[in-house]
């Protein structure tokens, strides 16, 4: 087999670093390693740039951002802009992810390739003796060893009994971000982050959204008040929202199903878009031999430093039970290269991992919730400004939303050092980085007053927030 050097891969050739899967943990744990000067090689049984980029976070928030220019265009008539009411043509808004997707694609590629990283298409397993054998689907396996392994095989969809994936009626992510166009009417079954993000798309961009939840409220890792936020302007634009109900299951009928839920309730749409969660993709993965454990649910089994149970091999990404996030992936990696580097590395801080979600009205936030810290016994002070008062919010016409800042109560009763910031509003996912900076560097709000806001920027609403709880805020 060749590899995309062009050299021949027959023989079992070593490297410093073999990782399998080529998603953000893996490419990340690659560019790293060939930065440093190790030699790499990477597996990967489809293409470079894994669910991130082809099936994730990439596609979505582009699907996002049409749904982001339909909004403005249909509210142009009231800066004076007179713009037709605008329609959709999701083909072209397809055309237009593949054409983002594939530049992305081609430079993760070229740079890959510049740092002279070798990529095996095939599909990874990891033997004794550090030992990776590369099925590439027509009946020939190449043999890669690794002075270290690094596992990074990410995830893949799942489902929920009753709602067996068919793409006719049952959709996952997969599925929808690969539609030319949108149904007229969807259940989306979980409101998480992905959930949230789906039926925020659609709905705005006209298919009418059912929104089921099983647990209490959406977005059930964040801010209650953040939270909040999403859920009234989710049935403020028309999302059906139905939070803490069980889902039983759907029947399909003639060109559209009827799913159950609750105590005897039910609906009929065109599609069902199930988002609960991912699992990890672990099986085949390891062959008998290895000293690699699984969890019960199949995650790789990881100390802080990402080292598995196997002396020099490590695992990364979405295929260890950490936040699903490409950033953490790449975080991860670097944790794991540092340590095969001896180079003493930080382990990442999980409780203060930044966090981004893309419906609309977007959410970001960083570090413990208001409740989360007062369940752990924490006495806490907690600060809250709207951009309702904010007059960069009102010249940009989008003033629902909060930002929400937690921080330690001091003996004294002062503020102390930040502990969770949680925005929901106007491009609170570029606005976090302060907030999520902060809580990292655990300032206080006494060490962070003196630092001016430009004004009018949407940024000045965190300040007041942090201002406020240094018992001098300017405007509340
Ligand atoms: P993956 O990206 O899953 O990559 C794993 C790679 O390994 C794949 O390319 C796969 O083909 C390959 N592979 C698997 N097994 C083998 C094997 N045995 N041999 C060879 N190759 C193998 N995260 C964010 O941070 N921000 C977002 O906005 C965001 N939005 C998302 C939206 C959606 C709809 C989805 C589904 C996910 C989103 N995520 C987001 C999550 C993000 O995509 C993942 O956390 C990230 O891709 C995980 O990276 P990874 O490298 O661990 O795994």
């Amino acid at each position: 087999m060749a590899d995309t050097s062009g050299r021949d891969t027959s023989g079992p050739d070593t490297y410093d670093i073999v990782v399998i899967g080529g998603g953000p943990g893996g490419y990340a744990a690659a560019l790293y390693a060939a930065g440093a000067g190790l030699s790499v090689a990477v597996v990967e049984k489809d293409k470079v740039g894994g669910t991130c980029l082809h099936r994730g976070c990439i596609p979505a928030k582009q699907f996002l951002e049409t749904a982001s220019v339909f909004r403005t265009v249909a509210g142009a008539k009231e800066f004076g802009v007179n713009a037709e009411q605008p329609t959709i043509d999701f083909a072209v808004s397809q055309a237009r992810k593949q054409k983002v997707v594939a530049q992305l694609w081609k430079g993760l590629q070229s740079l890959m390739k510049s740092r002279k990283i070798t990529t095996v298409i095939g599909t990874g397993s990891l033997g004794p003796g550090h030992l990776v054998q590369v099925d590439d689907g027509a009946g020939n396996i190449t043999e890669l060893t690794g002075r270290h392994v690094i596992l990074a095989s990410g995830s893949a969809v799942r489902t929920l009994p009753g709602f067996e994936i068919d793409g006719r009626f049952v959709l996952t992510s997969d599925e929808v971000l690969a539609l030319d166009r949108l149904p007229g009417s969807a259940v989306v079954v979980g409101g998480g982050a992905i959930g949230c993000e789906f039926a925020s798309m659609m709905s705005d961009l006209g298919t009418q959204v059912t929104l089921l939840e099983a647990l209490p409220r959406l977005l059930p890792g964040c801010d209650a008040d953040v939270a909040e936020v999403v859920a009234r302007s989710f049935k403020r634009r028309g999302i059906d929202v139905h939070t803490g109900i069980p889902v039983h299951g759907h029947q399909p009928g003639e060109g559209q199903t009827t799913v159950r839920f609750g105590d005897d309730e039910s609906v009929t749409v065109d599609v069902v878009v199930v988002s609960v969660g991912r699992r990890p993709l672990s099986d085949g993965l390891l062959k008998d031999g290895t000293a690699v454990e699984l969890d019960q649910r199949g995650f790789v089994a990881v100390d802080g430093l990402m080292r598995t149970a196997e002396d020099g091999v490590y695992a990364v990404g979405d295929v260890v039970n950490t936040p699903q996030l490409a950033h953490v992936g790449f975080a991860e990696a670097v944790v794991a290269v540092q340590d095969i580097l001896g180079e003493d590395p930080i382990p990442v801080d999980y409780a203060n991992v930044p966090w981004a979600i893309y419906c609309h009205p977007e959410v970001a936030f960083a570090g413990v919730s208001e409740q989360a810290a007062r369940d752990a016994g924490r006495d806490v002070v907690v600060s809250k400004h709207r951009f309702a008062s904010s007059s960069r919010a009102m010249i940009v016409g989008e003033t629902e939303g909060l930002v929400k800042v937690i921080a330690e109560k001091m003996p004294d009763g002062r503020a102390g050092k930040l502990l969770g910031v949680h925005m929901a509003g106007p491009w609170v996912t570029e606005q976090l980085a302060e907030g999520w900076l902060a809580v990292n560097w655990e300032a206080t709000p006494d060490d962070m007053a003196p630092f001016i806001h430009p004004h009018p920027t949407l940024s000045e609403t965190f300040g007041e927030a942090v201002l406020t709880l240094t018992g001098r805020g300017l405007h509340g």
